[in-house]
């Protein structure tokens, strides 16, 4: 008997347990188990979007029951708790289950490198996260109550969060980024300073070279002294790979994330796979990190996925290429900017393709017709 346990139910896990589902269907004594702490799929990428209410919780998840509906996979609501590598045993709350193969996918956490004060921060890195944002934004009012949003790092997420916020609500918003340009990762100054130039029009205040040293629950401390008075914090500045993978024992580099070899597994320990963010992948020619997104997640799950049935029928495994084509940045809801196969679009094009992207992964995980669901009502 094979039983293959999946740990996450976001882009890469779940794209990879129904990918092998419709490859092994038919294979006798091979069970297949997803866990995952939420009993829905989120399209995580837009939960800046709840903040404002621009789009509502259900609008960006989907229930685990009906993407399952008809597949043979088991699936369990439960928080993976750690992974015992050499007994070859997940423990969950509610007990443990064991594994012949095991695929890791459980995504990327705060992290906040010994900020003072974290407790006091909110973050956006999940719907139930964006919406807690959302409630203590009602609560607090508006412009008309000076409210003060903090964002703390200057990155992809800080900066569409910043924006929507900018845009939607017309709250001061200030952006804490301690590098000397926004998008500092992204390594394109073009783009940092045409973002820097909307934001600003948009109200928006950007602090550069600076970091946060304290966040208390109505003011900010920076490295250099300076005190800022904040309504809300929000941290963006910063992610490490789940706990549970670091907890286990498993080879980390940065982010501490799971380092891999040339077909997705964990270094030392054949037959574990580690899918998307908290995993560490690499460029095998240019030997560059690749960054956290969902395309990568999802090339991942489609190689893992033919690993996987690879082992199960004794065939030659695939190695896996990662091919990044690029990223797309809303800044509110009128402003856009990114590459896409090198291609630069900017604007209201840019949205849209940002749309069109969203329905695509749309359309993989869920199906045509919720697809086109989603293109006519939700998006
Ligand atoms: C605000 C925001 C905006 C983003 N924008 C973009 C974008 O525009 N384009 C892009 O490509 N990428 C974007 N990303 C990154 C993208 O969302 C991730 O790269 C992608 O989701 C990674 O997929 P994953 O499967 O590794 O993790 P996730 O999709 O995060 O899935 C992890 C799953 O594991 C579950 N889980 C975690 N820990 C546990 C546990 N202990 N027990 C049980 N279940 C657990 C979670 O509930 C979740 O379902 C954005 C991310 C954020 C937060």
């Amino acid at each position: 008997m094979q039983q293959i346990i999946v740990l996450g139910a976001g882009y890469g896990g779940l794209m990879t347990a129904l990918q092998l589902e419709e490859k092994v269907r038919n294979l006798k004594d091979v069970n297949i188990i997803l866990v995952d702490r939420n009993d829905f799929h989120q399209y995580i990428h837009l939960s800046y979007e709840i903040v404002t209410g621009v789009k509502k919780a259900d609008d960006i998840t989907i229930p685990m029951k009906e993407l399952l509906e008809k597949r043979k996979i088991q699936f369990l609501q439960a928080t993976v708790e750690g992974i015992d590598l050499v007994h070859k045993t997940v423990k969950i709350s509610g007990g443990d289950l064991w594994y012949t193969k095991l695929v890791i996918a459980l995504g990327s956490e705060p992290t906040f490198f010994n900020i003072k004060g974290a407790e006091n921060a909110y973050c956006v890195c999940s719907v139930e996260s964006a919406v807690k944002i959302k409630n203590k934004l009602k609560e607090l009012g508006g412009p008309e109550q000076n409210v003060k949003v903090i964002v703390g790092g200057g990155g992809f997420t800080g900066v569409e969060l910043a924006g929507e916020i900018a845009d939607e609500m017309k709250c001061c918003v200030t952006i804490i980024e301690g590098s000397n340009m926004l998008l500092p990762t992204w390594g394109i100054p073009e783009f940092s300073s045409k973002v820097t130039e909307v934001l600003e029009e948009m109200g928006a205040k950007i602090e550069l070279n600076k970091r946060v040293a304290e966040i208390k629950s109505d003011t900010v401390v920076l490295n250099d002294g300076a005190q800022m008075d904040c309504s809300i914090f929000i941290w963006t500045g910063g992610v490490q790979a789940s706990r549970v993978v670091f907890e286990s024992g498993l080879k980390t580099g940065k982010g501490k994330r799971a380092v891999i070899n040339e077909y997705c597994e964990a270094l030392d320990f054949p037959g574990v796979y580690v899918v998307g963010d908290c995993a560490l992948v690499v460029d095998p020619e240019t030997k560059e990190i690749m960054p956290q997104c969902i395309e990568i997640a999802l090339q991942q799950a489609d190689s893992v996925s033919k690993s996987l049935i690879a082992d199960l029928t004794d065939g030659k495994r695939e190695v896996f290429i990662p091919k990044f084509s690029g990223l797309i940045l809303a800044v509110g809801e009128r402003y856009g900017i990114g590459k896409v196969a090198g291609v630069k679009v900017e604007g209201k094009l840019a949205l849209m393709v940002k749309k069109v992207i969203h329905l695509h992964y749309v359309y993989k995980i869920a199906g045509i017709t919720e697809a086109l669901e989603c293109g006519m009502l939700k998006s």
